[in-house]
């Protein structure tokens, strides 16, 4: 059986017909299937349009308060019962037809195929260099290319299984998809253009999460003032026995410029190194709490007789 995950925030408009598309789709091609929709928190109709088309084969869970696309995301990894588990967006951005060559990948052995953008789509150029830098970073430090990569993956049970065991409080999906490891296959897709509403995600929003994602993978900023820091002893060496020599000469009084110029860079660098502490320590601390990280309010639950008229307003 085939899970599909959706994480809705927000989705009134999609939810109807994002069910009848991905079930339309996976019943012509005669593969079972369940679909479990995670109501981040919603202060929409969402979760009465969710519990109003749940069968047994529509599912959904609702978070006590918003928690973020990750967390939705790994409620519905552990949540689902499929032998595999796609990922989804709600707003049909990734195209569901993809869904059957992904499930085809699985069935030949792929462990997880990975929905990778062809292009990314309509973005401001502000948003394409925010991205490019933020993929830049953390691929030069873990080593992991994600620049087009998307949430839109299946994975087969093992998969889901061992990121399931995984401790952290902080997640980042699509990091830990590739970490995990595994046979992945990879297909392209086109973007498309929402199906409806709005994007749920404003700049703040996503340069925070750049910085969770980027802090909880890589501990390349910590090392980079480290670096920092040795660089710059080297230069005050240099700069040390230089005004030794000035001051033996009996020339100290020059090079007043220069006190000044180093008292700010390096100030300016160790107040970069103790953000840099800061941030990892604040994660730190976000971690030891073991606070759960999400916490569900509501289930569906499935009322046999309903079934009938569902699948038939479905259809
Ligand atoms: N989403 C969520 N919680 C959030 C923000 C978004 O579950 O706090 C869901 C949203 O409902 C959608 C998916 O994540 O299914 C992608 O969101 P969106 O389309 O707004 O992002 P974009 O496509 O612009 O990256
Ligand atoms: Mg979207």
């Amino acid at each position: 059986m085939l899970s599909v995950v959706i994480p809705a925030y927000n989705e009134q408009d999609n939810i109807q017909n994002t069910t009848k598309v991905i079930s339309n789709i996976l019943n012509n091609e005669k593969i079972d299937f369940e679909i479990l929709f995670i109501d981040d928190g919603s202060i929409d109709k969402t979760w009465e349009l969710i519990e109003s088309i749940c069968t047994e084969k529509i599912k959904g869970l609702k978070f006590s308060r918003n928690f973020g696309k990750e967390g939705a995301i790994f409620a519905g990894l552990s949540n689902a019962k499929g032998d595999c588990v796609a990922v989804i967006d709600c707003d049909l951005q990734h195209p569901p037809e993809l869904l059957i060559q992904m499930y085809r990948l699985w069935e030949n052995g792929a462990k997880v195929v990975e929905a990778v953008k062809s292009s990314r789509g309509k973005e401001s150029l502000l948003y394409k260099l925010f991205a490019k830098s933020f993929y830049k970073m953390l691929q030069s430090s873990s080593g992991i290319d994600l620049k087009n990569a998307s949430d839109y993956k299946l994975m087969d049970r093992a998969v889901v299984d061992a990121i399931n065991t995984m401790p952290e409080r902080i997640t980042f999906f699509r990091a830990l998809s590739s970490w995990v490891g595994f046979e992945t296959v990879k297909v392209e897709f086109e973007v498309a253009p929402r199906a409806n509403g709005t994007t749920k995600w404003n700049f703040k929003k996503l340069f925070v999460f750049a910085v969770k994602s980027i802090t909880s993978f890589t501990n390349m900023p910590m090392h980079f003032m480290t670096v920092m820091g040795l660089i710059f002893m080297v230069f005050s060496v240099g700069l040390g026995i230089h005004t030794l020599i000035n001051f033996f000469s009996g020339q100290a009084l020059e090079g007043f410029s220069t006190v000044i110029l180093l008292l700010l860079i390096i100030g300016s660098i160790i107040m970069i190194g103790l953000g840099v502490i800061g941030f990892y320590l604040s994660k730190i601390y976000e971690e030891i709490k073991f606070r759960p990280r999400y916490i569900i309010s509501k289930m569906t639950t499935v009322k046999k007789q309903k079934e009938e008229n569902v699948s038939g307003k479905l259809r």
